[in-house]
């Protein structure tokens, strides 16, 4: 099975975002027509997503606009978390279907599997047990866009898929010290670090748990491959298959930056998840693998950051 890209337009909502900017990046070389929203268009807003579709037709939709966020975030935003991720999806794959749009990929995040999910996580450890806490609301709101693409899949026979990214990082990353995810965190921590001749930076929680990372422009190359090649109710892993402990991946972090001091840990600060990694063995089999491996990727961003913001 194979989906034409080629000559169609393709709307990424959510341009503006990491994801959506290396979307952006992967699609052009597909000779397709992309399509973006501009920023006045609120995708909570249900009559403004509809005049937008009327207007501009989309054949494809990728729904990579999301409220995101690191743990902090997650954790003392809980109602925005929520609220504008199941109004931002059902928005959209609503006016998707009412346009008779030909193919939609919907974007979700490893943090919808159980906090205690078999590692690696399997696709069918979907809704086996309670969540993570600190990211629940967040989860809740993309495991109904999930199930959003299943039923308008079953009722309307719609050909709208879903996948789920683990841990991304890379340009256009947010580096907002309480907003940030992980890695853009101790990026801008290290490089402060550096600049300021201190003699230690300081690494949220333990240091132990373990996660898996993957460069964005894989991701954006895991979706133009899932809308070229699936079509299926199932959501898709796409991960990296590596992962590695917060210490040391702050400790890689500080290297590649040059910062020479101490990381320093406080466990007053909630680790969250202890362990999470993706099975990829559905991606794998369909015959795709990232091609970004950590130490270039980081590099790749540290080089955003430096250039955004030095
Ligand atoms: P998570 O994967 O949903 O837990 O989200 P994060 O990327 O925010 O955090 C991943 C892990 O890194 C957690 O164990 C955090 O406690 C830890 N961490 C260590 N230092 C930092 C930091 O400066 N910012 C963030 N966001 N997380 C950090």
């Amino acid at each position: 099975m194979s989906f034409v890209l080629a000559g169609k337009r393709v709307y990424v909502a959510g341009h503006r975002g990491m994801v959506g900017q290396a979307l952006v990046r992967r699609l052009a070389s597909e000779d397709c027509e992309i399509q973006t929203a501009p920023r006045e268009i609120d995708l909570r807003d249900q009559a403004a997503v509809r005049t937008w579709f009327s207007a501009n037709a989309p054949e494809v939709v990728i729904v990579a606009a999301a409220r995101v966020g690191g743990i902090k975030a997650n954790d003392s935003r809980p109602a925005e978390f929520l609220y504008d991720n199941l109004m931002i999806e059902a928005n959209i794959i609503e006016a998707a279907r009412q346009h008779g749009c030909r193919k939609l990929l919907f974007l979700g995040s490893s943090c919808i599997y159980p906090r205690m999910a078999p590692q690696p996580i399997r696709e069918d450890s979907l809704l086996t047990g309670p969540l993570e806490p600190t990211n629940q609301w967040y989860a809740v709101a993309k495991i109904a866009g999930i199930m959003l693409c299943q039923s308008y899949r079953r009722q309307y026979g719609c050909d709208f898929i879903s996948a789920m990214p683990t841990n991304l990082y890379g340009p256009g990353d947010n580096y907002d010290p309480d907003g940030s995810h992980v890695v853009p965190a101790l990026i801008r921590k290290a490089s402060t670090a550096k600049a300021n001749g201190d003699a230690a930076l300081t690494v949220w929680g333990t240091g132990t748990p373990l996660r898996e990372f993957m460069h964005v422009s894989d991701l954006a190359d895991g979706c133009v491959f899932l809308l070229e090649h699936y079509s299926a109710e199932g959501h898709v892993n796409v991960g990296s298959g590596r992962e590695i402990a917060i210490a040391d991946l702050a400790r890689l972090i500080a290297g590649i930056v040059g910062f020479a001091g101490r990381v320093e840990f406080d466990a007053s600060k909630p680790d969250g998840t202890p362990r999470k990694i993706m099975d990829g063995t559905m991606m794998a089999d369909m015959g795709w693998a990232p091609r970004i491996d950590l130490r270039d990727g980081l590099a790749d961003a540290l080089e955003d950051y430096r250039a955004r913001f030095e």
